[in-house]
């Protein structure tokens, strides 16, 4: 599997398996099958619900833990952030049977974030975290929080995929040495992603489904990307994609695709904040 180097050193694979909206009664079951298909990287939160299938599949496994790259995520915590931030990080790792983990995410870019970000910091220092990022930053919040804190997020893990490229902000990020994660790299099928003529087209050249062309696309600008599929054929087809390579005129034609926004939420509009922010977790 290819890798990426992110800004702290540590390498992190190109391509991953993510377990968003995975029942936690079938996930034990579906990283299972991911690992046997390949996948290293594994990507989970506290908020899915599914931490602890995810230690026990990986613990089933016999794979050494060095080989994998296990991602976890922090939901928004109460004051005092920092302490909390510390006793939610030790609940996920207790969930996952590890003793560290190789991503800590803060998950949204509210709440006391600097509290938040402090406690991470502190993880990261005590090696229990190997590396540490956030999701769904936008740029202005990225870049304050870059300018005004010691440690720089090794990744933002936000939505990308073929309707929402986020190609300037990408470049953005890289000039600050964080690195682009996609999720919804499909746009969980929404706009009829797996039916779209263009990506279509461009895939049978290749002999490629839809999913495997937008997967190539995402790996090929260097963007980490973690599909997600209960289905162990499509885990085996998502992971196949390092064996063809796009031209310049396809990924200009890919280009094309861009609408500039979400499909999914505005994390500025208030009444979306106001909704995450009462989501709270017992973690
Ligand atoms: P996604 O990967 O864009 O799409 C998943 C959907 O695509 C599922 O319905 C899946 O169905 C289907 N699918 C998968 N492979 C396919 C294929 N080869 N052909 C046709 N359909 C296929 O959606 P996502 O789960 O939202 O995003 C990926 C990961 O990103 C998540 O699992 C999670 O780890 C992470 N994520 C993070 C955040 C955040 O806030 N940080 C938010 C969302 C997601 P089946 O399962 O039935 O195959």
């Amino acid at each position: 599997m290819q890798t990426v180097t992110l800004d702290n050193g540590a390498r992190m694979p190109l391509l991953g398996f993510g377990v968003y909206q995975i029942p936690a009664e079938d996930t034990e079951r579906a990283v299972s099958e991911a690992l046997a298909a390949g996948y290293r990287l594994l990507d989970t939160a506290a908020a899915y619900g599914n931490e602890e299938a995810v230690g026990r599949a990986i613990e089933a496994s016999g794979i050494p833990r060095e080989e994998l790259f296990v991602t976890t995520k922090l939901w928004v915590q109460d004051a005092p952030a920092e302490e909390n931030t510390k006793r939610a990080f030790e609940t996920s790792l207790a969930k996952l049977r590890l003793d560290y983990v190789d991503l800590y995410l803060m998950h949204q870019p509210f709440g006391d974030v600097y509290g938040q970000w402090r406690g991470m910091e502190a993880l990261n220092r005590e090696g229990v975290t190997k590396a540490i990022g956030v999701a769904n930053f936008y740029p202005d919040r990225l870049i304050d929080l870059v300018l005004n804190n010691e440690i720089t997020p090794a990744v933002n893990q936000i939505e990308t995929h073929p309707f929402f490229q986020r190609t300037e902000y990408q470049e953005l990020m890289r000039e600050h040495g964080v690195q682009l994660q996609s999720w919804g790299g499909f746009a969980e099928g929404r706009n009829d992603l797996f039916a779209n003529p263009l990506l279509a087209e461009i895939g049978k050249e290749y002999d490629k489904s839809v999913a495997q062309v937008v997967l190539r696309w995402l790996t090929q600008r260097g963007v980490v990307a973690i599909p997600k599929s209960v289905r162990a054929e499509r885990m085996a087809e998502n992971i196949d994609v390092f064996d063809f390579q796009l031209t310049d005129e396809q990924m200009a034609a890919i280009a094309t695709l861009d609408t500039g926004s979400s499909l999914f939420f505005d994390h500025h509009d208030p009444e979306m904040v106001a909704w995450l922010a009462k989501r709270r977790l017992n973690a």
